[in-house]
This record gives structure tokens, sequence and C-alpha cells, in this order.
């Protein structure tokens, strides 16, 4: 399967200086909500595209659905008020035709469509031979191939400007989020496609609204090439995600208060340091890699030795008195606890597994 993605560089089809912002209410609701909260977000002059949900995937009936076409009438309207690109969802082809005939300039897939591949192709299908921008988030459940999939899907409909929009995971953990951001996932979806830009959403991920600086300012820091910020003229009467969604001098504030940090600069001092440091980081994970294999060996070697004498595999005083003295090491060592239980855990496991094989050979021989 061809791994790659076929992009248009994100300059080339909007212009901004990093980050990118894109804001604007969860759902438009009516024409005063929706170019009352257009003009406020224009006159910051920090916002470079407007965005408004018109049709609104809710997790129960009964919940405010969206404006629905009529919606997209009061989109357009705050587009030739400020002169924004303006962005919304959609869901289906029938969505993707309306938002064509209307004039939205870019269009979004929801983390409720992207986690299905059918409804993913029929908006790929409707969007075959235009060339719009399409901004995909990730979906509801954990799942980096079905992110890429969904991504895919567009592409090989003829769709090249195309970014993703990091919006969180569901899970069962109880955690701060709304959404929890397993920052992970974005680094390995960008590792993966190094000229895929990135957008990330505090909004949906933070879930309320004193969440969203420290999540901004973390996808920063990540080297994210936006935001994608819920704003609201009135925040408290909003019809959908009242909690996290920011009045726009209130995100205005959020923007300023951001630390913007580059990825490399052009300081030939600074370089020449992060080589060295680079270099040196090289060294200590190749020491790393040879003792990991190291151990493994001795672990196999343990294997045999434990089969031969009919002993089983896992010692729970052995792993109990493991984690203890390698934690008060680490931690003498300056490691936090965390780190060293996941990277314990880690090895431990990979142990039984060569622990495993070595006795699974006896198995199949005898
Ligand atoms: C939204 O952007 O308002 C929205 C519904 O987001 P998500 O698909 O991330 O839940
Ligand atoms: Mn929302």
């Amino acid at each position: 399967m061809k791994k790659e993605l076929q992009l248009e560089e994100m300059s080339s089809w909007i212009s901004a200086e990093r980050p990118l912002v894109i804001s604007g209410p969860c759902s438009a609701e009516s024409e005063n909500q929706m170019v009352g909260t257009a003009k406020l977000l224009a006159a910051t002059g920090r916002v470079n595209v407007l965005r408004a949900g018109i049709w609104k995937p809710r997790t129960r009936p009964g919940q405010y659905e969206g404006a629905g076409s009529e919606g997209l009438k009061w989109l357009m309207k705050a587009k030739a008020e400020t002169g924004l690109p303006v962005a919304t969802e959609v869901a289906n082809a029938s969505h993707v035709e309306q938002c064509l005939k209307a004039g939205v300039d870019i269009l979004w897939v929801g983390a409720r469509t992207t986690v299905n591949p059918f409804s993913v192709q029929d908006v790929a299908d409707a969007l075959k031979g235009v060339d719009i921008p399409v901004l995909v988030k990730n979906p509801v459940n954990p799942d980096l191939e079905l992110w890429i999939g969904a991504l895919e899907r567009l592409n090989r409909a003829g769709i090249t400007k195309l970014a993703a929009i990091h919006r969180g995971f569901s899970s069962f953990e109880k955690s701060p989020f709304r959404n929890a951001p397993m920052w992970d996932i974005a680094i390995e979806l960008k590792t993966r496609f190094p000229e895929l830009a990135i957008i990330c959403d505090p909004s949906h991920i933070g879930g309320q609204r004193e969440l969203i600086q420290f999540i901004a300012q973390k996808a920063l820091d990540l080297d994210m090439a936006g935001l994608m910020i819920e704003s609201h003229i009135e925040p408290s009467v909003a019809l959908s995600d009242a909690k996290q969604q920011v009045t726009p001098s209130a995100l205005a504030k959020i923007l300023e208060d951001l630390v913007v940090r580059t990825s490399s600069t052009a300081n030939k001092e600074f370089k020449n340091t992060l080589t060295i440091l680079r270099e040196q980081i090289d060294g200590l994970d190749d020491q790393i890699m040879q003792t990991m294999a190291a151990r493994m060996k001795i672990s196999e070697q343990i294997g045999n030795y434990k089969r031969d004498n009919k002993v089983t595999i896992l010692q729970v005083n052995r792993w109990e008195e493991i984690i203890e003295t390698r934690i008060a090491q680490g931690n003498a060592m300056g490691l936090g606890d965390d780190f060293i239980t996941n990277l314990l855990k880690l090895i431990h496991n990979e142990s039984i597994l060569v622990q495993q094989s070595v006795m699974n050979k006896v198995v199949e021989k005898a």
C-alpha cells in the first residue's frame, strides 16, 4: 500500500503566521450570534479563518443539532462582513454539496465521522475533482490508522490541501480533560507524515475554557501548525459546548499570552551546540540499545535455566524487589517514579516474552 500522502504545503493555501488560528462558535445559532461573533473575532486581527458548526453530531437526540442549511447563509454573511475565509463540518455528500454551492472555503471532517470509513468515503466521493482544503479531525477513539485512513481516502479523491486536527480522544480513564490529548498519537502522525500540518483543538480536548491556554501552549511547543478554538459572543448562553467557548476578547488574550517558539533558528552557535548535544544523545541511545540487548540475552539464559529446572517464569517476589530497588536508585538519580515504573514494565514484559519463547521451543520439541 502506498504510504505517502500527496500534499500541498499549508502555506500555499492559507496565508498565516504561525500559529494559524481558526475560531468561531461551536454552532452557528442565529445570524446575530454568527455575524456578531465573527466581527469581534476579525477585529482582534489574530484570527485567520472563521469556523461554525451547521450540522452538529450530538451524542444524544434532543440536544441542539445545529441550524442546518439556514446556518450556511449566516456563515456566508459572516464571511462577507469580515472578509475572512469560513470553515464548517461536513459528514455526508449532501453537506459537501451544500457547502460547495454556498462557497464555503474550508471543510472539516468531525471526530464522529472520521471513525466511519463509509462516511469518510461518501464525503471523499462528493469531493472528487474539487480543489478545496479539508481538515480531518482525529477519530473519537485513539486509533491512528483510522485517522490516517480518512486522510488517505480524501487524498485519493484528489484533495491535496489537507491538514489534521488533533481534538483528543475518548477515554475511560479519569482525567481533567473532556478528551484525553494522548499527545503521542499526534506526534506519531507528525513523524509518519512530516509534511502534514497538524492543528490543535484545545477547546474539545479541554472541555472547559480554563484549560485552553495550557493545551494551546503545549500544542505550540510540539510545533503544531495551528489552533482551532471555539469562540462565542456570549458563551454562557451557547446552545452547544457552552463551558469550553470563550469570548472573542478572551481569545485575543489567550493568543497574546502564547509563547511561539520556532523549531529551528539561523543562529550558528545554537546549531553547533544542538549538534553536540544530539551527538551525546545518539551515543547514550546506542548504549541503551546495547544494554537492552545484553539484558534480553541474559533473560533468555534464565529462561533456559528455569525450563530445565521446571520453575515458573514469573516470580512475583523478584519482580517486586526489582521495582522497589530500581525506583529508589532512579529517584536518587533524579528520575520520576512513573517513568521508572513504565520503563521497567516494558522491559519486564519483553523479558517474559523472551523466556516464554524459550519454554515454547521445548514444548514444540516434546
Ligand atoms: C466541533 O468542532 O464543534 C465538533 C463537533 O468537534 P469534534 O468533531 O471534534 O467533536
Ligand atoms: Mn464544539
